[in-house]
């Protein structure tokens, strides 16, 4: 059951927010059909205006009359702290510049805090006369009907809102953001009201929302009505929104993550290319046999932890296996390739399956940087050049392929970016013969999956084993 603090006259929160936004809506609207508007500016390219004042005061007013034991955090006034969970958060005019412009969008926006928790979001749109609000749990409606996020599943027909706020560091940081996916949306938006926009997002008329530097009042409401009609509100790392956020990331979850996939041919001939991005992931240490030591990138579920990884691949000719000081020839030659790299990184580990582990800047150009902290890779990152690990042709060859990935996509390049050593098993060196998914040495043996050299992934290996079972089945059953 929502609890909801009490109201002197015996009303609902919800019933009393809705009316006094509409009632706030008016004083904006009334103002706004005023060619002339009393404007202040408040800092660069951002305007207050009288009515902002005049709609903050007709709320409080109300609020506090109606719930006079409440916190108040409101844009225009100092906080009131109180002892009572609840706090309403007001924004008594979110797009005041676009008011003071003349364009008709803007809004009222309500939330109600329990803690901090949004119980409760209201979001008035004056010009259009549309009242979007929701309850915790109870879902998000606008006119009686029920909002729902949008359906859509591909980047390529979302249409993407964004604002760039009044900071002004940020605000570039949004744009280098909106150039990067413009040739990967349908198309964007930028609205002027952060709040609206989200209220939009929630009834499926924007697909994504994006802000950098926003405040409270603005996406609370929003919030939660994006939140009840089945998305999602984070920053951007993917925390959940509280009254501390400053940015949001706010659509319908069904949209993909962020992927990228780069490739360069060197001069040499040889493919460079990023494998397996995985926004959120992490970087494991992959070791399964003794004295060896190769990583893996994975992503958990949440895809929240605020890295993102990738393997840098190059490709490899047999010619190439005797260049890593391997004994082993015929067969098995790339077997004895990639155990010569893993047990090379693992020396240069220390010898306890640490890895090896240089800032991405300090192996391409040599500077002298450390590995950039906040990872922890078990059983512990030891910081090295990296130099010497592959044979010599694929190390100066990986390192051209890094300098055009940081030519092709801006922010790759980045002393932020740490490489592990190192990632030797993206494919099988050896692949075992068959015919019908059957060995073609040993009868009755199905060699299946990424050891077998018939697979390179998790569904890739999936397949193959199906296959092969649906070939037993009917080999043996006829
Ligand atoms: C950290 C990490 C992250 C990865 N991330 C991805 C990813 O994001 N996407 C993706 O597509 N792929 C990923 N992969 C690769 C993927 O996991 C493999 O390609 C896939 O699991 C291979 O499937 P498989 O059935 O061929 O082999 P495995 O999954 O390795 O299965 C082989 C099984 O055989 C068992 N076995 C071995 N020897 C014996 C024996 N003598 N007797 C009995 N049983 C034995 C093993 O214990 C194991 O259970 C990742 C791998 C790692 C290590």
């Amino acid at each position: 059951m929502l609890e909801l603090p009490p109201s002197r006259s015996g009303r609902q929160p919800l019933e009393i927010a809705s009316q006094v936004a509409r009632a706030a809506g008016g004083i904006l609207l009334s103002s706004f059909s005023r060619t002339e508007k009393k404007t202040r500016p408040k800092g660069r390219s951002n305007l207050v205006t009288e009515a902002d004042y005049l709609s903050e005061q007709a709320i409080l007013r109300e609020l506090r009359a109606e719930f006079p034991s409440c916190g108040f955090l409101s844009e225009e006034s100092e906080a009131v702290v109180s002892d009572s969970p609840f706090t309403w958060v007001v924004d008594p005019m979110d797009g005041s510049n676009n008011f003071s412009f003349g364009v008709p969008f803007f809004s009222v926006n309500l939330a109600l805090l329990r803690r901090e928790e949004v119980v409760l979001g209201v979001t008035y749109d004056p010009v259009r006369d549309e009242l979007f609000y929701g309850l915790k749990g109870q879902g998000a409606f606008v006119g009686g009907k029920p909002l729902r996020v949008s359906a859509r599943t591909e980047l390529k027909d979302a249409l993407v809102g964004f604002d760039m706020g009044y900071d002004m560091e940020r605000g570039r940081e949004m744009l280098e953001a909106a150039r990067k996916l413009w040739t990967a949306v349908f198309s964007f938006r930028i609205m002027g009201s952060a709040a609206l926009v989200l209220a939009y997002v929630a009834s499926g008329r924007l697909d994504l929302y994006l802000h950098r530097r926003l405040y409270p009042w603005d996406i609370l409401a929003g919030r939660l009505l994006v939140e009840e009609a089945g998305g999602l509100a984070t920053d951007w790392e993917g925390r959940p929104v509280t009254r501390n956020t400053h940015q949001v990331v706010a659509g319908n979850p069904a949209l993909p993550p962020a992927d990228y996939r780069l490739a360069v041919r060197t001069p040499s001939g040889r493919g460079v290319y990023s494998f397996c991005m995985c926004p959120g992931g992490e970087v494991m240490n992959a070791a399964s046999g003794e004295g060896q030591a190769p990583v893996n990138g994975m992503s958990v579920r949440a895809r929240n932890s605020g890295f993102g990884n990738s393997g840098i691949v190059a490709s490899i000719a047999p010619a190439e296996f005797g260049e890593a000081g391997a004994r082993e020839d015929g067969p098995l030659a790339g077997i004895g390739f990639q155990e010569a790299i893993e047990r090379r990184t693992f020396d240069r580990g220390g010898g306890g399956y640490g890895v090896p582990a240089a800032n991405l800047l300090a192996f391409v150009r040599g500077m002298e940087l450390p590995p950039s902290p906040g990872r922890l890779l078990a059983p512990r990152v030891v910081p090295d050049d990296l130099r010497g690990i592959l044979p010599g042709a694929v190390e100066e060859d990986i390192r051209f392929g890094l300098l055009r990935f940081g030519g092709a996509m801006r922010g790759f390049l980045t002393r932020e970016a740490t490489l592990y050593a190192v990632e030797s098993r993206t494919s099988s060196p050896v692949r075992i013969e068959r015919v019908n998914y059957a060995s073609v040495t040993h009868k009755g043996l199905y060699p299946v999956g990424e050891g077998a050299g018939h697979a390179g992934g998790i569904v890739s290996s999936a397949v193959d084993g199906i296959r092969a079972a649906l070939r037993i089945l009917e080999t043996y059953s006829s």
